[in-house]
């Protein structure tokens, strides 16, 4: 993560959470959006895409606590003396001469780039830049042979593929440059011209009670510049994730995590590389269920299929209906067990497929005069009080 994109991105509006939500909550609004906001749920929809990678990049960032509590004084810092009433989503507040340090008061307006930069932001030795550089670079230790460090990663696949196993693509954190157009976002061959707004300044004045504020531009969101035509390949983010194809088994359980040797970061001075640890989620499926190896399935059955027995087709996940035999005074709420039609075992074979019988009751505007007059013939012929038991235990604990 660079100090650009800490300070530029609002991972909290990102995934719509307050700044001090609890890890479960972001947890919760990123496996909502993420399922909401799937390429595979919105194939060919370029702005879905966009935000999946934005919520993801919000959630790799504040999922992990320690580069979380960065983000969040890299803001902190930035943001110090900003716009009185916090910072519409996307933006960040600073208003000139609001720093409060020396050196850089007064300047006008701030160019962030010069700010990160260091050359040019004069004030303190090595400007901001150098500042932030010794906050959250990361010195090698020792002189030997370094392993590098794991990568954690998530993936979400359907329902069907974790069944089937896959080749998966896997976005790494950390997005890196857009090689096309380097960064800057524009399509190659054009350029980003300066916001007319702001004069390319970032920020607008307006006067309120006697003060003048500055707030970010809304027009280029602070940015100072605006991309007319965006590079269709970072689609004007001028950042790109960084992507590996890992298989992913039959049979991985949603939440499961898989860890691929050395394919995480590269080592240092001859060390190994780092493991990609990836967690995978798992799409719900509306018809099929799972617990552990077994597939579930809710089959419901007609009254007098339950009661009198019936050949029942069920779906499956992966082919043709199988026929399955209801056996005669099947109970709602039965489970019936379809051996060796659930999910791939990494040791070979299968789990089974649970049919869970749910008896229907047909609705009344649904029951012909003759149906009903069946059923009353049939409440007479066959008297019976389901409750009786129940009762008979009560009394027997008076
Ligand atoms: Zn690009
Ligand atoms: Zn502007």
């Amino acid at each position: 993560m660079s100090v650009r994109d800490m300070v530029e991105k609002d991972y909290y509006a990102a995934l719509g959470v307050p700044k001090d939500a609890s890890a479960t909550d972001i947890k919760k609004a990123y496996r909502r959006l993420a399922l909401e906001l799937h390429p595979d749920k919105n194939p060919g929809d370029p702005r879905a895409e966009a935000r999946f990678k934005e919520v993801s990049e919000a959630y790799d960032v504040l999922s992990d606590q320690s580069r979380r509590r960065e983000y969040d004084e890299a803001r902190a810092l930035f943001t110090a003396g900003g716009v009185p009433g916090g910072h519409p989503p996307g933006g960040y507040g600073y208003q000139p001469g609001g720093f409060g340090s020396p050196g850089y008061g007064g300047a006008g307006a701030y160019n962030l780039d010069d700010l990160l930069g260091g050359a040019g932001a004069g004030g303190g030795p090595g400007g901001i830049g150098g500042l932030f550089d010794n906050l959250f670079q990361r010195s090698p230790t020792g002189r030997g042979p370094r392993r590098g460090t794991d990568i954690a990663a998530e993936v979400t696949i359907p329902f069907e593929k974790a069944l089937s196993g896959l080749e998966a693509t896997v976005r790494l954190p950390g997005a890196a440059t857009c090689v096309t157009c380097m960064g800057r976002g524009a399509r190659v061959g054009t350029t980003p011209r300066t916001c007319t707004t702001c004069r390319g300044l970032g920020v607008v004045s307006r006067s309120q009670g006697g003060f003048a504020l500055s707030e970010p531009c809304r027009d280029c969101l602070g940015k100072g510049s605006v991309i007319d035509s965006p590079c269709p390949d970072c689609l004007g983010t001028g950042r790109r994730e960084r992507e590996q194809r890992i298989r992913i088994p039959p049979g991985v359980a949603d939440s499961q995590r898989l860890r691929v040797r050395g394919r995480g970061s590269p080592g240092e001075r001859g060390g190994q590389a780092g493991d990609l640890e990836v967690t995978v989620h798992v799409l719900t499926h509306p018809v099929f269920g799972r617990e552990g190896h077994n597939l579930t399935i809710t089959l419901p059955v007609t009254f007098t299929e339950a009661a009198l027995g019936a050949s029942v087709k069920v779906p499956t996940i992966d082919g043709a209906p199988l026929t399955v035999k209801v056996p005669s005074g099947t109970s709602s709420g039965r489970r019936l067990r379809v051996r060796g039609r659930g999910v791939p075992r990494g040791g070979g074979g299968h789990g089974d497929l649970i049919v869970t019988i749910e008896v229907t009751v047909p609705r009344p505007a649904d029951l012909s005069p003759k149906a009903r007059t069946a059923l009353q013939d049939f409440a007479n012929a066959h008297p019976e009080d389901p409750r009786m038991s129940l009762m008979a235990q009560m009394e027997g604990r008076s």
